[in-house]
């Protein structure tokens, strides 16, 4: 598949596709697209920046071009992927078209969606938690979206959106066209696909837990006390934009002030921000006007950041699944990053759990004990 051309796809989508500046399908696109033109129900397991947004966008573009009338409903686990998807939408959906989309999410004042749901719209990007309100408050109906993606299926189940998408699922139609995106493929994950999937076709593009390979990445023994400092050195020795992530909101807020205080240009991004701040450091980010970000996991899921050439773990994260995803910030679209985690002794073993499984560096266990 040499570009986008070779699909069957409208002039006006192939149009969009070149404004945007997308050429050659990635390969969840070309596995992805077919089948869903097709009306064929699709489970992709895809890694972050992947083109993954684009393989569920296209198809269902070119089916609302086919029928003026028909909706869709795209599910996000969280606020910011869901903004990025909106707005992919509004750059790939024909502007003289009879379609529009609408974000629901939360951080947004309720009453502001009431007005914009007043217009007439056709694709609704919605985070559960907020969809739920407008459906119960009736303000919304999705029982007209013949069209259904269910983004980051995995990480919608680890932040216990399981019920709440059960109780979407009673509102929709039957029959649908229906796409799950996961990057992880467990038990709950399955069961939830195929509760909303019809004899779906799965696409596995990456090995199960296999990390990006345009990324170098590193592992550095620290002392806890010194992890401050040695951080300030791999800042400053780094060009270009740096995603350092921090296990909870607090230590993320301490984090962010200390490097202030430092004079570093820096932003932070996590549960305890308003969507305000988050807004204007995700905007400060992307521009390049600040070129270090600290973040926690879950503010950071979704973020699609083009510039990111560092990711640094301050801390370990939690699970390997949650390294892939931080480490899959950067190197995106096949785009050459680094990584670098800190790793005190204590935590060697915890480490040496996630490298055995990435195949990266080990620590020395025995130096682990003092
Ligand atoms: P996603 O996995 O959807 O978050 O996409 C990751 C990044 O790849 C985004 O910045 C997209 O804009 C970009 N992208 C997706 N598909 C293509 C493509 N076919 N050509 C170039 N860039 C792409």
């Amino acid at each position: 598949m040499k570009s986008f051309g070779d699909f069957p796809l409208s002039e006006e989508i192939l149009n969009s596709l070149d404004k945007i500046g997308f050429v050659k399908p990635t390969p969840i696109q070309v596995a992805a697209i077919p089948l869903l033109l097709k009306g064929q129900d699709v489970i992709a397991r895809a890694e972050t920046g992947s083109g993954k947004t684009a393989a569920f966008a296209i198809p269902l573009v070119e089916h609302l071009g086919k029928n003026k009338k028909a909706k869709a409903l795209v599910l996000a686990p969280t606020r910011e992927l869901a903004q990025q998807i909106e707005g992919f939408f509004n750059q790939l959906l024909p502007q003289e078209g009879p379609h529009t989309v609408v974000g629901i999410y939360g951080g947004v004042d309720i009453r502001k969606q009431f007005k914009k749901l007043q217009r007439p719209y056709s694709i609704i990007v919605a985070t559960p938690g907020r969809l739920i309100d407008h459906l119960r408050r009736n303000t919304l109906q999705v029982s007209k979206c013949q069209f259904v993606v269910i983004d980051e299926g995995d990480r919608m189940l680890d932040m216990g959106f399981g019920p709440q998408l059960k109780e979407i699922q009673k509102g929709l139609p039957k029959t649908r066209l229906t796409s799950f995106f996961t990057a992880t493929w467990e038990k709950s994950v399955t069961r939830l696909a195929q509760s909303y999937l019809r004899q779906p076709k799965t696409v596995y593009l990456t090995k199960p837990s296999s990390t990006v390979s345009t990324i170098t990445q590193s592992v550095l023994s620290v002392n806890k006390e010194d992890k401050e400092d040695i951080l300030m050195d791999e800042l400053n020795r780094r060009q270009g934009s740096i995603l350092v992530f921090v296990k909870t909101k607090h230590e993320t807020h301490n984090l962010f002030k200390h490097l202030k205080e430092f004079g570093f240009q820096v932003e932070e991004i996590h549960g305890d921000c308003t969507q305000g701040q988050r807004n204007k450091a995700m905007a400060q980010f992307k521009s390049e006007q600040v070129k270090i970000l600290c973040a926690t996991d879950v503010a950071a899921r979704g973020l699609d950041i083009q510039s990111v050439q560092h990711v640094i773990n301050f801390d370990l994260p939690v699970n390997s699944e949650d390294y892939l995803h931080r480490i899959g910030r950067t190197g995106r679209n096949g785009a050459k990053g680094e990584s670098v985690t800190f790793v005190t002794r204590e935590e060697y073993g915890k480490w040496n759990r996630i490298a055995n499984k990435f195949k990266l560096e080990m620590l020395g266990a025995s130096e682990g004990k003092k």
